[in-house]
């Protein structure tokens, strides 16, 4: 599989500057804010498209851009953009988080998300929760208000009461499409990885103009998943990783490839300690995900403030920057 790279072209321009970590540097018009956001990364064929799903894709990615440009405009925190983003993308049955999770093989939904602040490295993380509408705001209130980083299952949840979170039943995150899905996969044989709507996981990592950089992920996993099976997304250095300085990343694809590389710390790793550019170090390690036979793809804002992605075939994505840059793409051949 070909590891497409999305360069932002501000990349090109900084590419004459000295080092600074990691051999990036900031430049006169590097951006002050940056934010990059995506929906789930898998095999999107036009083909398989109707103009009315490519569109209604389109604007849910610019509304959930626009909403977490807006909080990096006024001077808000990069954990507060990413949040309102994910947390408006959980709402969106077309992803996977939150309405709209896939189904578990019993016919339920178990949702996992994490987030990391990379001013403090603080992180919160919830695996297996059922009954949490908003994944994402449990996973920051763990970061916020617990003593621990990762939370599972029943435990979780009776945290999240005690937070005063709000509770759905479990079949509030039904819906049609992920129910034939999973019908499609049990009547077929197929594997979760096998079902062409398994993908839509969301995600986002933003550069605020304090400097603080924030990387979050929420999804209901994969389509058919049993054993109370958990991925990559909530597993913070695999899902998610923010780092001040050096890189903020979420990761969305084959989680089982995705905790084995530890894609998101892999990622600052390459840039803190080989000095690699984002787009070099996303693409060096999503290509030893593709190698291993997973596959995926990952949003990064690196140490300059721009903000990348790498692939391994489509993914629903954005980016939005304070040095103008501001777009949403579907297919991995889109520039
Ligand atoms: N990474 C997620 C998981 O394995 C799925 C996805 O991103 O689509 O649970």
């Amino acid at each position: 599989m070909k590891i497409i790279a999305w360069t932002a072209p501000l990349v090109a321009a900084l590419a004459s500057s000295t080092a600074a970590v990691a051999g990036e540097a900031k430049t006169a018009s590097a951006p002050t804010w940056s934010l990059a956001i995506h929906g789930g990364a898998g095999v999107i064929e036009r083909a398989d498209m109707s103009a009315e799903k490519d569109a209604a894709y389109r604007a849910a990615l610019r509304a959930a851009l626009d909403a977490g440009a807006a909080v990096l405009k006024a001077g808000g925190s990069s954990t507060d953009a990413i949040t309102a983003v994910i947390a408006r993308l959980e709402e969106d049955p077309k992803f996977n988080a939150g309405k709209g999770a896939v189904y578990t093989w019993d016919g339920t939904h178990e949702l996992d998300a994490s987030i990391m602040d990379g001013r403090t490295r603080a992180a919160g993380a919830v695996a297996g929760v059922t009954t949490v509408r908003s994944p994402i705001t449990l996973a920051r209130r763990v970061m916020e208000d617990g003593p621990h980083v990762m939370l599972a299952g029943k435990g979780a949840e009776e945290f999240a009461k005690e937070k005063g979170l709000e509770m759905v039943p479990n079949s509030w995150f039904d819906t049609p499409e992920r129910l034939e899905a999973l019908e499609r996969l049990k009547a077929e044989k197929l594997s979760a990885i096998d079902v062409d709507i398994k993908y839509g996981t969301v995600g986002a990592v933003a550069l605020d103009t304090h400097g603080n950089m924030a990387a979050g992920t929420s999804t209901g996993g994969m389509t058919g998943k049993r054993w109370n099976r958990i991925g990559d997304a909530p597993v913070i250095g695999a899902g998610t990783y923010a780092e001040n300085g050096v890189c903020a990343v979420s990761a969305t694809g084959w989680g089982e490839f995705f905790i084995r590389v530890g894609v998101a710390r892999t990622i600052c790793a390459r840039i803190s300690m080989k000095g690699e550019t984002a787009q070099a170090a996303a693409d060096e390690t999503l290509a030893d995900v593709v190698r291993l036979g997973g596959d995926g793809g990952v949003i990064v804002v690196g140490p300059t403030g721009d903000a990348v992605f790498a692939m391994s075939d489509g993914m629903y994505r954005g980016r939005a920057t304070s040095a103008g840059v501001n777009e949403v793409a579907i297919y991995g051949d889109e520039r």
